[in-house]
């Protein structure tokens, strides 16, 4: 059994399918991988908004900051809980919508042609060992199957879209996550 079928789901992630996705212009190029973190609420771990966020059945009425975003359209291909629990809600053959206005090297729309993958956190509260293995360990596995991703086509959201966007955030350990990338 291959770790990332040919429809594009990991293997070991619980699949919960997110409808915000659609086609990629070009299913053949796969090519950036961008890291965010979120957390719902802010500040908070755990509760499974975030999993309710992706499927736009988040529950506005449970936090005043929930009606600001419950409107939203958005998603990851893979989320990383605290305790390195994966959930995929977008195959990475798909277009996932978490990107935004973006660019990587001059190129706009970075959904087009990247893989997302959020970690449950914040831009100033560490991230957990568990996270940065299931990180390391899936970046790997992105990297032999999507070879076009390199560890120079790894980029924050704040890289692809700066001014905008402040994820991963100061916390994340870039240095230690390319160590753990070999
Ligand atoms: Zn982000």
């Amino acid at each position: 059994m291959p770790e990332i079928c040919s429809e594009g789901w990991l293997k070991k992630a619980e699949r919960i399918c997110s409808p915000n996705a659609g086609d990629r212009p070009d299913e053949g190029d796969i090519s950036l991988l961008v890291i965010h973190n979120i957390s719902l609420p802010p500040g908070q771990f755990g509760g499974g908004y975030i999993q309710q966020f992706f499927t736009n059945t988040l529950p506005c009425e449970a936090h005043p900051y929930f009606s600001e975003i419950g409107h939203l359209q958005v998603s990851a291909h893979l989320l990383i809980e605290r305790s390195g629990h994966m959930i995929q809600f977008v195959p990475f053959t798909k277009r996932a919508w978490h990107a935004g206005v973006s660019q990587f090297e001059g190129r706009e729309n970075c959904n087009d042609f990247s893989i997302g993958i959020e970690l449950e956190g914040t831009d100033d509260s560490p991230f957990t060992p568990q996270q940065y293995a299931a990180l390391a360990d899936v970046t790997k596995l992105l990297m032999r199957y999507y070879p076009q991703i390199t560890p120079e086509r790894i980029a924050g959201h704040s890289d692809i879209a700066p001014g905008r966007k402040t994820d991963p955030g100061p916390a994340f350990d870039w240095a230690l996550f390319r160590q753990l990338l070999g």
